[in-house]
């Protein structure tokens, strides 16, 4: 799963950004083999290079970029602390070459 982030993703700054497929919202999509069915980068990357992802927990971006996946931006929120924390979170527009929300 390491290579397939590493692969998918670029260095922009202090963020690494998802550069494969993405759902409307922003949020980068991998496919996970081992589980046949795509899941969201941000949270696989935490779960590659960080740990388990706790029950019902969100992962939050304290970058406020949706599509970033380095693994020092992200951190478990409960879903109702998530939404506080998302108000003005935008995502990286590799095609316009700036911040969308
Ligand atoms: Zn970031």
């Amino acid at each position: 799963m390491d290579t397939r982030l590493r692969h998918y993703s670029r260095r922009h700054g202090e963020c690494l950004l998802w550069i494969g497929s993405r759902i409307h919202s922003g949020y980068g999509m991998v496919w996970v083999p081992e589980e046949s069915k795509q899941r969201l980068a941000h949270r696989v990357a935490y779960e590659t290079w960080v740990g388990p992802i706790p029950d019902g927990m969100d992962i939050d971006h304290t970058c406020k970029v949706r599509n970033c996946i380095e693994p020092t931006h992200l951190r478990p929120l409960s879903p109702k602390e998530n939404r506080g924390a998302n108000a003005g979170e935008a995502h990286w527009s590799w095609k316009h070459g700036k911040y969308a929300s």
